[in-house]
């Protein structure tokens, strides 16, 4: 979780589905993998989706599709490439899942609770399928990038026609157009490590905030976290393309730009430049703008990242830095690379570079083996750091991750009385501070 947060069809008068390339065939009425496929580059993309606009040529109406995104900012990224993608492909867009002909489902895999609402309302599609039997259902995203999701797909989810992971989003065109075939049902996990496709169509929400993606993957390994392993190794976007799509989006009139990734200020490895300088070179675009970033480790903030955003007047003075538990026993069970102190120091450097400074953080409860003593070090950096806002979160085992070999051995009773605790301290913490600003 970046410490973070996490169908059918065409109308049904669309015809003249030839054969791919690259992939295999389909087969009526099974279930089909799609292997091979290597076509990732955008002209390749490019072409399927102007077969699939044909096919819709003609009708009296576009076809419409209903795109709906669970979890972080990234899946939110990651849903205005889909949309950018239907859009040039011939759809409009629905928000009633009843009428629509293509159903996308961008899914979160980072907590258990974000699946089973997945899965729920996957469940309720069934419906809508009924109602509209050319309806095609497509489920993408970081759960179907895990073999057992895609297998329950499968087996139990008999009205879902598209599947394929994160690695596999850039060419949604060229499974669409299979999937609007009607061959067969299509699993796509592509276990390669994710590549980064440009020029792919982007359809933004509205201004004036703007998502801009500069890298994907997390190498942290964070013992808890299962994104490493949907979201592969960290890729960074080269800076021209960054400041080039920046640009566009000023002009366009999107004023206030977020710059994304799993472990955002990682960002560089492999362009001799580091996440300061990109933010520098960004903030020194022409226009009247601000940026802020998400989200970010605290093993790689520096002093050289708060001196950048100091130091910039474009730069928003918030800073999200999950610190996720006080107590250094724990730290470094989940693998985090800091340690309490490490983070306390951190802080105060930002802050006496930026007094101002809006600080949020993301903390977890009940971690196996927490004791009471370990949660009182987290009360105790919290009273300690008076964080102005924070996300909260109870342990949960997410399969495949080391920490899901630890036992789940904090009760479910003792877990939400430690998170009462926690919100009630935040509740304090949040009302002394809004009654500070109000005297002053
Ligand atoms: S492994 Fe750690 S840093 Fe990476 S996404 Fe997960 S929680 Fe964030």
């Amino acid at each position: 979780m970046a410490d973070v947060t996490g169908m059918t069809g065409v109308a049904g008068g669309m015809t003249g589905v030839a054969g791919t390339t690259g992939t295999t065939g389909g087969v009526a009425g099974g279930v089909t993998g799609v292997t091979g496929v290597t076509d990732y580059d955008a002209p390749t993309q490019r072409d399927f989706m102007a077969r699939v606009r044909a096919m819709s040529d003609g009708l009296p109406a576009p076809p419409l599709a209903y795109v709906d995104t669970y979890g972080c900012q990234q899946n939110e990224a990651d849903s205005e490439r889909l949309r950018g993608m239907l859009a040039e492909m011939g759809y409009a867009f629905t928000d009633d899942e009843y009428a629509a002909d293509v159903i996308v489902i961008n899914t979160c895999a980072v907590r258990a609770h974000a699946e089973v609402r997945v899965l729920g309302n996957v469940g309720a599609l069934v419906h809508t399928k009924r109602a509209k039997p050319d309806q095609i259902i497509v489920l993408c995203g970081c759960m179907m990038q895990e073999p057992s999701n895609v297998e329950k797909i499968k087996h139990s989810y008999r009205h879902v026609d598209l599947v394929f992971g994160t690695h596999a989003l850039p060419r949604f065109p060229q499974l669409l157009y299979k999937a609007l075939g009607r061959a067969g049902r299509f699993f796509d996990r592509d276990e390669g490590g994710g590549e980064i496709v440009e020029d792919l169509p982007v359809r933004r929400g509205p201004r004036p905030r703007a998502w801009l993606s500069v890298m994907y993957g997390c190498d942290n390994f964070c013992s808890y976290c299962i994104v490493p392993y949907l979201r592969g190794r960290e890729r960074s976007r080269a800076p021209d393309r960054i400041l080039e799509e920046a640009r566009e989006l000023i002009a366009d009139g999107y004023t206030e730009l977020t710059l994304l990734g799993q472990n955002v200020n990682s960002y560089g490895k492999g362009h001799g430049l580091d996440f300061a300088a990109l933010l520098g070179l960004v903030c020194a675009i022409d226009g009247d703008f601000s940026v802020g970033f998400m989200t970010s480790h605290p093993k790689d903030a520096t002093p050289r990242l708060f001196g950048t955003m100091a130091a910039n007047p474009k730069m928003r003075r918030h800073l999200h830095l999950p610190f996720q538990s006080g107590s250094d026993r724990i730290l470094s069970a989940m693998n985090r690379g800091y340690t309490r102190d490490g983070y306390i120091s951190l802080i105060d450097n930002a802050r006496s570079l930026m007094p101002d400074l809006n600080l949020t953080s993301d903390v977890i409860v009940g971690f196996p083996n927490e004791t009471e003593e370990d949660f009182s070090s987290t009360l105790d950096l919290m009273r300690r750091i008076r964080f102005d806002n924070l996300f909260t979160f109870i342990y949960s085992i997410r399969p495949g991750t080391p920490a899901a070999r630890l036992p789940d051995d904090v009760p479910g009773s003792v877990k939400r009385e430690r998170m009462a605790r926690l919100l009630a301290l935040q509740a304090a913490i949040r009302k002394e501070k809004a009654g500070r600003d109000q005297v002053r």
